[in-house]
């Protein structure tokens, strides 16, 4: 099979930890991906921590992550960046968008909302008015934002009908991943986003803020999330415990092969460092399964 991307040195990957918990299989199973698909194609791989929720983020998960990363061979280029250095370009971007109507501020409670299981029913986007203690929401168009998943295939919502006017800044004043996250690949000149398939739903969002604010989309590939027995993503529901520098080898052969990626036996031994080496000249997106999450029990 020939590789889906053309090896080119304009690539630019990234993986994008968000500290509320230790990296865990199926974490360490996105950014392998990523990992392999940037060294793949010649290309530089970023790292950026997604430090921007104080309250959820765990005491030490960020030295763990790093640690973990290292433990298990991937390497980096350049300096980490921090969300949580960024927080002025966030905050010039919401005022932005307010100035020009495109976002406007919401006091609803959630108690108020809770009857709409998700979707803004709207209530304060024509209040108009200057409010205290209020969360920042951006107007979304009546149309359909889609794209091509490199692994999944079309993928489209339409905005305002499926999620409706979403939070940018929180009502205690924290930014909202999905401004974040597009703000910083654009200004990281990020090319080419892999990472896990909870994510997709968010897609069209962060297109349309591409779209408003300008900015390059980059292309896509969502890979399989790793679930718990109850249906749970990894980590989310029970807090999962570190990886093990020991178990690095073991974990990054089962995690190639949940990635539909061949290994060999020759590997059993290797160091994560020589196991990364072979992926990466072995590695073909389109053999990722095509589906939206794997069971971790039924992984070999
Ligand atoms: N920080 C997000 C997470 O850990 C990932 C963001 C992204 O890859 O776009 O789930």
């Amino acid at each position: 099979m020939p590789p889906t991307v053309t090896p080119s040195s304009a690539y630019v990957g990234r993986f994008a930890p968000t500290p509320s918990g230790y990296l865990h299989f199926g974490s360490l199973t996105a950014a392998l991906a990523s990992y392999l698909d940037a060294r793949a194609a010649g290309g530089r791989w970023l790292l950026r921590m997604e430090d921007i929720d104080p309250p959820r983020e765990m005491t030490g998960a960020q030295h763990a992550i790093l640690q973990a990363l290292e433990a298990y061979g991937f390497e980096w280029d350049g300096q980490m960046v921090r969300q949580s250095e960024r927080l002025d370009s966030y905050n010039a971007v919401v005022d932005r968008l307010r100035q020009d109507g495109h976002a406007y501020a919401c006091n609803c409670s959630r108690k108020q909302l809770e009857p709409f299981g998700g979707h803004y029913p709207g209530f304060c986007r024509d209040a108009g008015r200057e409010m205290e203690n209020a969360a920042v929401r951006l107007r979304v168009p009546d149309g359909e934002y889609g794209f091509t998943d490199r692994l999944q295939g079309e993928f489209r919502q339409h905005l305002a009908r499926d999620v409706g006017d979403f939070v940018i800044r929180r009502r205690d004043g924290l930014i909202a991943y999905q401004l974040a996250v597009v703000l910083d690949d654009a200004w990281q000149g990020v090319t080419d986003i892999v990472r896990g398939a909870d994510l997709l739903d968010s897609t069209p969002r962060q297109l349309y803020l591409q779209a408003l604010l300008g900015l390059p989309q980059p292309r896509y590939l969502h890979v399989p999330l790793i679930i718990q027995p109850d249906g749970h993503k990894l980590g989310k529901r029970y807090r999962s415990p570190p990886l093990q520098p020991e178990e690095a080898t073991p974990l990054l052969l089962r995690a190639l092969r949940a990635l539909g990626q061949p290994t060999e036996s020759a590997l059993d031994d290797a160091l994560p460092c020589e196991i990364l080496a072979w992926a990466i000249t072995h590695w073909d997106a389109t053999r990722v399964p095509r589906c939206r999450s794997l069971a971790e029990a039924q992984l070999r």
